[in-house]
């Protein structure tokens, strides 16, 4: 897992402050990166037309012209004229070496985004932003220097950005690049070293992305085992039932020894699920919320003040009789129009969906000093996993698990693991990673993927 940060402009200054590193090292290293990711990508010759603003990310563009300069047929475009003190040293080397400019934009093989980095903190003028439309509508591969031109530091998104295919971000992963928002934008993200090694670059942070590895599945390396050694999950489904056995399915091809789901009345259940009335005694984690509609208050209320690993979703967040089990060791899995009457519920704001979409950091911090004993797994385009003080990224997601029951999938994923005796951080940490990877690795038509078709991933993962 990487760190990722709110703000990067501390590490810079760590870097001038304590390693006596200067402004225009850093700079040519951050050209160099980009220029070292073309030059691994593209054959030369292929036409470069670098688009660079009037202050710093634009001298970054500056400098990648010169580097680029003779090996590509590099154009560079400065709409704005160079206007900090490093763009326009980097503006007279490109002039002494004879770096060919251009007065619009020209059609090219590749576009490097350089107008505007992460300090963008005002709306972009009429300008910027015609400019950005038309580079978007260019037929070209689009790389974005250090963030696309329009996304600003928090990650937001207030008129339009630059799309781009890939953005080779400054010295660290940025929150801004994980903003829902920003996920069409940023494409792939790369970090550029700044003249150290990135360890040494940077600081602390309680913010970090995931990675493939952080996923760890179960593995039964247990010979004398049964199947009582892999928990006992009980799903409670209320009246549609629908996604208590979407959840069921998921968990038992998930690796828990038995499950059962909780019901009242008779349910079709496949494989070797089963049914009960009540919880069964050997019972190792509870998966309740799904589909729970008109439940009765207080059997959720015995069923919540059972001390028993217990995975909350769904209609569950809307419910007062939540709020004792907030103290506890529980995992809960919002999506976003959840987690604001979550919030609600909690009394920690009274926010629209818009709200929270930007500014999803934030609440998951809000919330989880709040109540840190649970794990909060806020679900969205990038998932975050918040436990206390530290906030996990999971931005594996894509639009194939957009489809109602994929909550459901996950939740049961979450529950397995709980019931195979994962704490509840790691359970959500891998169920969420488990989700998305294997989503990714589904074959068929990205829209045509069903629950059964996520499980059935799931299960080749
Ligand atoms: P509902 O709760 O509305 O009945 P559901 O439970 O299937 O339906 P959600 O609870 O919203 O739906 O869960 C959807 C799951 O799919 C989440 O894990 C979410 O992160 C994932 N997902 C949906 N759309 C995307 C996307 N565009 N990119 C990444 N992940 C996505
Ligand atoms: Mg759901």
């Amino acid at each position: 897992m990487e760190k990722v940060f709110y703000e990067v402009n501390s590490l810079d200054k760590k870097c001038y402050d304590k390693l006596a590193l200067t402004e225009d090292i850093l700079m040519e290293h951050a050209a160099s990166s980009i220029a070292d990711f073309i030059e691994d990508k593209f054959e030369e010759k292929v036409s470069v037309l670098i688009v660079a603003g009037p202050g710093n990310n634009g001298a970054d563009g500056i400098a990648l012209a010169r580097l680029l300069y003779k090996k590509y047929d590099v154009k560079l475009y400065l709409p704005f004229g160079a206007k900090s003190q490093m763009a326009r040293i980097q503006l007279q080397r490109a002039e002494l070496l004879g770096v060919p400019f251009v007065q619009s934009i020209t059609s090219s093989d590749i576009i490097v985004d350089c107008l505007f980095g992460s300090g963008l903190n005002k709306d972009l003028d009429e300008t910027s932003l015609s400019i950005i439309n038309s580079l978007n509508e260019q037929k070209a591969y689009k790389i974005a220097c250090d963030i696309p031109s329009g996304v600003n530091i928090k990650g937001q998104i207030n008129q339009e950005a630059f799309f781009a295919d890939v953005t080779v971000t400054m010295g660290a992963l940025k929150v801004a690049l994980f903003l829902d928002e920003a996920k069409d934008y940023v494409g792939k993200v790369k970090v550029a070293n700044l003249g150290v090694q990135r360890t040494i670059y940077e600081e602390e942070t309680n913010i970090y992305l995931l990675d493939k590895e952080d996923m760890k599945l179960p593995f039964r390396s247990k010979k004398n085992a049964h199947k009582g050694s892999f928990g006992h999950l009980n799903v409670i489904a209320g009246c549609k039932k629908g996604a208590g056995v979407i959840a069921a399915k998921a968990a038992f091809g998930f690796g828990t020894g038995l499950v059962s789901v909780v019901s009242h009345e008779d349910i079709d259940l496949p494989y070797h699920i089963m049914q009960t009335h009540f919880l069964s005694d050997n019972c190792t984690a509870i998966a309740i919320g799904m589909g729970l509609g008109k439940y009765e208050k207080d059997e959720i209320k015995k069923i919540l003040e059972e001390d028993i690993p217990t995975v909350v979703d769904a209609d569950l967040f809307y419910e007062e009789v939540l709020l004792d089990k907030l103290q506890k060791d529980v995992v809960l899995t919002p999506h976003p129009k959840e987690f604001v009457a979550l919030l609600k519920l909690c009394d920690i704001a009274n926010i629209s969906v818009k709200h929270l979409q930007k500014n999803r950091f934030e609440y998951v911090e809000k919330f989880c000093k709040k109540y840190p004993n649970t794990v909060l797994l806020l679900k969205g385009a990038n998932t975050l996993i918040g436990k206390a003080d530290k906030i996990y990224i999971n931005s594996f997601g894509t639009a194939i698990l957009s489809k109602g029951g994929s909550g459901d999938v996950l939740s049961g994923l979450v529950a397995s693991l709980l019931a195979q005796e994962y704490n509840s951080l790691d359970a959500a940490i891998t169920a969420s990673l488990a989700h998305a990877i294997a989503a990714n690795n589904y074959k068929k038509a990205n829209y045509s993927l069903i629950p059964a078709d996520l499980v059935e991933e799931i299960r080749r993962l």
